[in-house]
């Protein structure tokens, strides 16, 4: 007589379990709505949100609208007006098939919906509250639906407690409406968030005025189509010119058949085209249309349907790649000469043939063509385009993996040694490398300095000292600058400005979405501070910046490392003086902040027994 344990949750549980599959956070319930909206023919959508997403999402548009038995059903589970039967799973056309999304959002919400069908003569109005219908009467409106969703997860107080504070939500939000009207040019989007519009997207033809529309005319104006199709499939889209580059991935955005996907070998493609023209650790600006049959692609994997599996991922690899390197390569051979050697220095001139080329998975990368070299007369100091160089300056971005230094050749004791390193201004330097690396002659080996890394322990610790002393100063700039901001960031930027303050920044916002600069860290010169500062807010997390000083110090790690990115170039025989007079100053030398090594030594025994001596 045993005791019976198990039983079947009420319909209600099991809904609210089934919603966090689908409904994450307000804005994977306001992508759900807006996808809706789409698949119901809409030509014009409408958002408001209210504190993230999380007090209020509001999407009207002017799509099929429903019949009044369909407006019940659509918030049961599993009710669906887009596929009929398994076989249909097959060749998905729709945004939506699952037949969750409404039933979900209606389980963890206060939910209002009004729709009318363009046959019907009025609209119905239905009102629920945690998934339980309350109220169905009829409504006069116009054709179309209108949907407000309130207190998102009221009644899953452990969803809701996981929910970040209502600027990241936002961001996540608008970024998920970008994403939506990206891949829907001709539909016109307007977005609202506490009152202010962000969003305001006129129909269009064109993806590059969408482009414009979204992250305005800066990103808009690098951006360059390229296409090519094969093996059935069809590649297209917009690529940044290779000059432009970002500490993150947020503006590599890939849609397969017009859905926002995020698929690792999509990406993978995508920044292995730039491999070796924009730094390492760095990802450029790619909006990537990839189209296929639909039986090509499962995009059932995923209650979110972001993820996607392809049925044959190596040709899909092949044509995007190939789509992107072609059009990257035409650039690099277009690019001004960049690399700069000043006469008369110690810098070898092998210093601008291009690095070699990695050759991983799938596609052939084909090599970076020859670039044109400069001399320019002795002592000017004229910055190297490092995206055209590509050479790893980039490498020390804080997503980055800290890549273990493994130098070919070399037996295990020689790397990172750590214990009393030399005073480097005391050995003899033989001269700059790859022009990324010193090299010097130490007691008992051959000793070289990661410029990029050493740069940015100088400087960090140059920071942190200021900090530490009061404050980090601040250089005016001749001219102010002003830095256009995408709109999604906004709220992000505004939150993070006492830190960005803080961090030698002189700034404030200017006009709807855009940030006028006037001053920057002094440790860097001014000059650079616009781009700085754009790389900050890039790389800036999804909190933002927040927190005491403690992660204020972390901020100037990154700060440091964008700041040195920056000075990787060749250097004239003064300069390595002095970095490394700095170097030996400096606290924790033999590190960068992020932990890489600044030095690797080869020692002298290693080398002779190399050559068997
Ligand atoms: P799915 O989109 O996967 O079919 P949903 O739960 O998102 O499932 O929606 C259920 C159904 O409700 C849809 O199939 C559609 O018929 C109807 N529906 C939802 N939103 C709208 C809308 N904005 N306009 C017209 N019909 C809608
Ligand atoms: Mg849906």
């Amino acid at each position: 007589m045993t005791e019976r344990t198990i039983h079947i949750l009420p319909e209600q549980v099991a809904s609210q379990i089934a919603a966090g599959e689908v409904v994450e956070r307000p804005a994977s319930a306001l992508k759900e709505l807006v996808e809706n909206s789409i698949d119901a023919g809409a030509r014009s959508i409408d958002i408001i949100i209210e504190r993230g997403g999380g007090g209020l999402i509001a999407v009207s548009d002017d799509g099929c609208g429903m019949g009044r038995e369909d407006t019940i059903l659509a918030l049961r589970r599993h009710a669906t007006s887009k596929i009929r039967d398994a076989s249909d799973l097959g060749a998905i056309r729709t945004l939506g098939f699952r037949g969750e999304a409404l039933a979900a959002i209606a389980s963890v919400s206060k939910l209002r919906m009004q729709t009318r069908r363009a046959d019907a003569a009025e609209g119905v109005e239905i009102i629920a509250e945690g998934g339980e219908i309350t109220a169905t009467r009829a409504c006069a409106m116009a054709c179309g639906t209108q949907i407000e969703v309130r207190d998102l997860f009221f009644n899953t107080p452990a969803r809701l407690k996981f929910l970040k504070t209502q600027t990241t939500e936002q961001t996540a939000a608008v970024e998920a409406i970008q994403r939506l009207a990206l891949s829907s040019p001709r539909l016109a989007f307007a977005l609202s968030a506490e009152g202010r519009t962000i969003i305001q997207a006129a129909r269009t033809a064109s993806t590059l005025e969408r482009v414009r529309q979204l992250f305005g005319a800066h990103i808009a104006n690098r951006m360059l189509p390229f296409e090519a199709s094969g093996a059935g499939m069809r590649a297209s889209g917009l690529a940044a010119s290779s000059q432009e580059s970002y500490p993150t991935a947020r503006l590599l955005l890939t849609f397969v058949n017009a859905r926002t996907v995020r698929d690792r070998a999509l990406i993978r493609a995508v920044t292995q085209a730039y491999q070796t023209v924009i730094p390492r650790g760095r990802y450029p600006a790619v909006v990537l249309f990839l189209e296929l049959s639909p039986e090509e692609v499962d995009v059932n994997v995923h209650p979110m349907k972001t993820e996607v599996r392809f049925r044959r991922s190596g040709a899909v690899f092949e044509l995007v790649h190939h789509a992107l390197r072609a059009r990257v390569a035409d650039q690099v051979q277009a690019a001004p000469a960049a690399v700069v050697i000043a006469a008369g220095t110690t810098a070898p001139a092998q210093a601008a043939s291009p690095p070699p080329v990695a050759d991983r998975g799938a596609a052939t990368v084909r090599e970076a063509p020859e670039r044109p070299l400069r001399l320019v007369p002795n002592g000017v100091p004229v910055r190297m385009s490092q995206s055209a160089l590509g050479l790893g300056f980039g490498r020390s971005a804080p997503e980055a993996q800290p890549q273990p230094a493994q130098p070919q050749y070399v037996s295990d004791n020689a790397g990172p040694r750590s214990a009393a390193a030399p005073r480097y201004a005391d050995l003899r330097v033989l001269g700059q490398i790859f022009t990324g690396f010193i090299a010097l002659e130490g007691d008992d080996g051959l000793i070289l300095i990661d410029q990029h890394a050493a740069h940015e322990r100088v400087t960090f610790e140059k920071l942190r000292a200021e900090l530490r002393g009061g404050a980090i100063r601040v250089q005016a700039m001749l001219t102010p600058a002003t830095i256009e901001l995408n709109p999604a960031r906004v709220a992000q930027v505004t939150a993070a400005m006492p830190e960005l303050r803080a961090m030698g920044f002189e700034l404030e916002l200017f006009g709807p979405a855009a940030i006028l600069i006037k001053g920057a860290p002094a440790v860097f010169g001014a000059e650079g501070g616009a781009q700085l500062l754009s790389d900050m807010i890039d790389a800036m997390g999804e909190q933002g910046f927040r927190g005491g000083r403690e992660t204020l110090e972390e901020h100037l790690k990154t700060l440091a490392c964008h700041g040195s990115v920056r000075s990787g170039r060749v250097l004239r025989a003064p300069e390595i003086t002095e970095l490394l007079a700095e170097l030996d100053r400096t606290e924790f030398k033999t590190n960068c902040p992020h932990g890489r090594p600044v030095h690797i030594e080869f020692r002298r025994g290693t080398i002779e027994r190399m050559f068997r001596r």
